[in-house]
């Protein structure tokens, strides 16, 4: 998934309670964890004495200098990357968001995206709370000052959480104590780690890979932890019977060297590549990946079928984030300024182009397109995820189901319109195997459109069609 596609999705949390001051270590996760949102960053810490907080729009290095780390006094803290998934770009939704209570000063910082989140605002409303945002994230950080100033700081957190249904990896500062929460259903991850001096938590494992630090597991679905400079405490576990992790983050979104819910990014995009091949052979001279995406996909494909593979494309890492530009001709240069062809793979072979996923198709229509105009004689379209046909409501900015191209069209006319000569997309059970865990673990609510918390319109999984049947 490339370019103009990759917006309004996920974010990227951490929080870190350690004996030395925080704030350039949360710097560096928050780095690590850019890819998980590029529109705002913030940190919050605790100076012994109150919460600071400094965020603003633009990547973590753009928000954030010496001068605003050494404002950032204190040994606890949490930070935040942001993609909006609801409440809109604007830099009042930047996070952490911080809150007062009677007794206590809270930072909260979402990844995830609640849907019953109105009948939380009406509920907060009617208690007098006042909101500053649209965002389902000051929902969370209202609803948890509601419950401590009631129950105290353990029970409110407890009380918020089973309030909550949808998806959501928070961390979240009271006063100095640094806490993790995650959903019950284990939709977004969230690994707990080790770094020097004391513990942390971050969306991703390699937020501590790139600190020096060590990966300890992933926080539970469910569970409520607390991180001293000392020691890990669970105070409470909500168990459920099923989880269900995203399958997207494996296929696209998480970073490749992450290790999420005991499985290795990496190897199950590369496992999804193998099984692509058997499902979908084609006859060609070169497997090529759409970087950097597809190119794990892409060497579990050449490797299972034999074919050579091969950068046929490269990408402009220098390309601006923020190059857009409202026209169509613009958009046609902004791909050709992103990706070019390495025309001594390209020109007269049979291509395997292989990507993660296609959403609307236009990304993809362009790309082949490239591959043909730099003489391509054939381009095979193979995708490392099924049909995106249903929307999202757990995270990424896939509400609308007319956007999907799979959406009422069959392969051979998807194909027709990317203008490639084949396509494959891998099975759902081709998915589930590459990823390693059961079915009944695993959100598949895009492809399936069942969905694993009620959604007003929509289907539940594991619910029968007997069940629909209307008289
Ligand atoms: S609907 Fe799709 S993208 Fe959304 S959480 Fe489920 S699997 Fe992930």
């Amino acid at each position: 998934m490339l370019g103009p596609r990759r917006k309004n999705e996920f974010c990227g949390v951490a929080g870190f309670s350690s004996k030395y001051p925080v704030s350039r270590v949360l710097y560096f996760s928050l780095r690590s964890l850019q890819h998980r949102g590029q529109e705002s960053a913030g940190i919050a810490t605790f100076n012994g004495n109150k919460i600071l907080v400094y965020k603003g729009m633009g990547l973590v290095h753009e928000v954030f200098n010496d001068q605003s780390l050494d404002y950032l006094v204190g040994n606890a803290g949490i930070g935040h990357v942001r993609y909006s998934t609801t409440g809109g770009s604007k830099e009042e939704n930047a996070q952490p968001i911080h809150i007062y209570t009677v007794e206590h000063e809270i930072a909260v910082a979402h990844n995830g995206e609640i849907v019953n989140v109105d009948e939380l605002r009406k509920f907060l409303g009617e208690m007098g709370s006042a909101f500053e945002t649209r965002s389902d994230s000051e929902i969370i950080a209202r609803l948890l000052a509601y419950e401590i100033t009631k129950h105290g700081v353990i029970e409110g957190l407890k009380r918020m959480s089973s309030r909550l249904v949808g998806s959501f990896s928070l961390t979240i500062l009271v006063d100095g104590r640094v806490f993790a929460v995650r959903d019950p259903l284990g939709i977004r991850p969230l690994a707990v780690g080790k770094i020097h001096g004391g513990y942390g938590i971050a969306s991703e494992s390699v937020a501590f890979h790139a600190l020096g630090g060590k990966f300890l597991r992933d926080v539970k679905p469910g569970e409520i932890l607390e991180i001293t400079p000392e020691e890990l405490i669970t105070h409470h576990v909500y168990e459920r019977r099923y989880k269900a992790h995203c399958m997207f983050e494996y296929v696209y979104f998480a970073r490749a060297d992450s290790i999420i819910n005991g499985k290795c990014v990496y190897e199950v995009r590369r496992r999804i590549g193998q099984i692509l091949a058997e499902e979908h052979p084609a006859q060609a001279d070169y497997v090529v990946p759409v970087p950097d995406s597809g190119r794990a996909h892409a060497l579990g494909y050449a490797e299972r079928s034999g074919i050579p593979y091969a950068e046929g494309l490269m990408k402009n890492r220098y390309v601006e984030r923020t190059f857009i530009m409202p026209s169509q001709e613009s958009r046609v240069m902004e791909i050709n300024m992103k990706l070019s062809p390495v025309e001594s793979v390209i020109r007269g072979r049979r291509i395997v182009l292989v990507d993660d996923s296609i959403v609307r198709g236009n990304t993809m229509r362009k790309i082949v397109k490239m591959l043909k105009d730099a003489g391509a004689k054939e381009v095979h379209v193979r995708i490392g995820s099924p049909p995106i046909i249903a929307p999202c409501y757990l995270g990424i900015d896939m509400k609308t189901r007319n956007q999907f191209i799979a959406n009422g069209r069959s392969v051979v006319e998807i194909a027709e319109i990317i203008g490639a000569d084949s396509l494959g997309y891998i099975s759902i059970d081709g998915l589930v195997k590459a990823i390693g865990l059961s079915k009944e673990n695993l959100c598949l609510g895009c492809l399936t459109a069942r969905y694993p918390v009620p959604i007003k319109g929509e289907k539940i999984r594991f619910q029968s069609d007997l069940e629909n049947f209307e008289i």
